[in-house]
């Protein structure tokens, strides 16, 4: 049996019906750029959230860096963040012209430890990005408790927990902004790239709708210094089609989680993810701890099965930041923690028989050889 580590392809054969004739209706009316989709898509997004306002753009690094600099953050500050996430978060941060503080994490459920984030705040401390990371939320009310305690903006990195809640309030809801990618492997995925901001404040809104669009007040007048990040209408649509889907997508992917940690239960050798009491986790990813993580990679990969590893170098380690005060960080729980995950097959479209096959070729492959 092959179990791939993501299956796209399953997915876009399944709503292909529904997106064709919005695609060709997109096409008579040539609404590329921004349009019509668009700002549909913006409006169905910003209710699947429960947010008042959804700005589409290019993709979720954008959108991460729209948010910072939208509200203000910019040279000489600081923005606390946690250093086991795609790069990504930290990119946008430094491109903001701010430095990632990076903060240890919480050995269960690998989100940024609420706990060890005041030590971090110094007076050039200007905001918090937790990531909401495989899909779990981080502890949204203490980080805003904390936020608010310093005078701190909250923004999240949502990119992977579209539909994910903390006692029933999803991303954008508690923080000042979220920002979403909607990456073909996210959970919600365009044909291509694409990412928004969600955010209930109105004027921050405004900003980055007019920010997206060169700063335009009307055609060819720019109010102010903007910038090309305009959403795809094609992506929009296909968006729009998912979106409808992503409910169920998401309940099938809780359904194989508890199915692997059902079966994974029984495996001594391996941690099972944890999810926080009061949260729906939505399982961009199912990741999870062993020894000795690269001779079981491997000896999955001879059985036929895909998986990854999220992330295998934090991003204090990464080269890219050796040279910056960010490298300076101690992260004991996020270095020792990295060395040791295994992220399973997860997708909508996976088959109980393969969970089934990745559990069972894990216990053959523990037993061969990794202990
Ligand atoms: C995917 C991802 C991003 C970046 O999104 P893109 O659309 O690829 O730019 C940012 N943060 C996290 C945690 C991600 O997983």
């Amino acid at each position: 049996m092959k179990v791939p580590f993501l299956d796209l392809h399953a997915q876009s054969r399944r709503i292909m019906d529904e997106v064709r004739p919005q695609l060709e209706a997109l096409i008579e009316k040539s609404a590329f750029a921004g349009g019509p989709w668009v700002e549909r898509f913006e409006s169905e997004f910003a209710r699947f959230c429960g947010v008042e306002h959804a700005i589409g753009c290019s993709n979720g690094t954008e959108a991460l860096w729209m948010a910072l600099i939208g509200l203000g953050i910019g040279p000489g500050d600081e923005v606390i963040t946690a250093a086991n996430s795609f790069i990504a978060t930290a990119e946008a941060i430094s491109f903001a012209g701010a430095t990632p503080i990076f903060v240890d994490i919480d050995a269960a459920t690998h989100c940024i430890d609420p706990d060890r984030i005041e030590a971090a705040i110094t007076p050039r401390t200007r905001a918090i990005v937790p990531v909401h990371l495989y899909g779990q939320m981080a502890e949204i009310d203490v980080l805003r408790i904390l936020a608010d305690r310093h005078g701190l903006h909250l923004i999240e990195d949502a990119a992977q927990a579209h539909g994910a809640l903390d006692a029933g309030r999803g991303p954008g809801a508690v923080g000042d902004a979220a920002a979403f990618s909607f990456y073909p492997g996210k959970n919600l995925g365009a044909w291509g790239e694409a990412g928004a901001v969600v955010t209930r404040d109105g004027e921050l809104a405004e900003r980055l709708r007019r920010f997206r669009d060169h700063g335009q007040s009307q055609k060819y007048h720019h109010a102010m210094i903007g910038w090309n990040a305009r959403m795809d209408g094609i992506q929009a649509a296909v968006l729009s089609a998912k979106l409808r889907h992503l409910p169920e997508w998401n309940e099938s992917r809780r359904r194989h989680a508890a199915h692997y940690d059902h079966l994974l239960s029984e495996i001594e050798e391996v941690l099972q993810p944890v999810q926080r009491p009061g949260t729906r986790h939505v399982w961009h990813l199912y990741v999870v701890r062993v020894a000795e993580r690269e001779r079981l990679i491997e000896q999955l990969r001879e059985r036929g099965v895909a998986c990854g590893i999220h992330y295998p170098v934090p991003i204090h380690r990464q080269p890219a930041y050796a040279e910056t005060p960010s490298a300076r960080a101690r992260l004991p729980v996020t270095e020792v923690i990295s060395e040791q995950l295994v992220s399973l097959p997860m997708f909508a479209e996976l088959e109980d028989g393969q969970v089934e096959w990745v559990v069972t070729s894990i216990r053959e492959c523990l037993q061969v050889g990794v202990r």
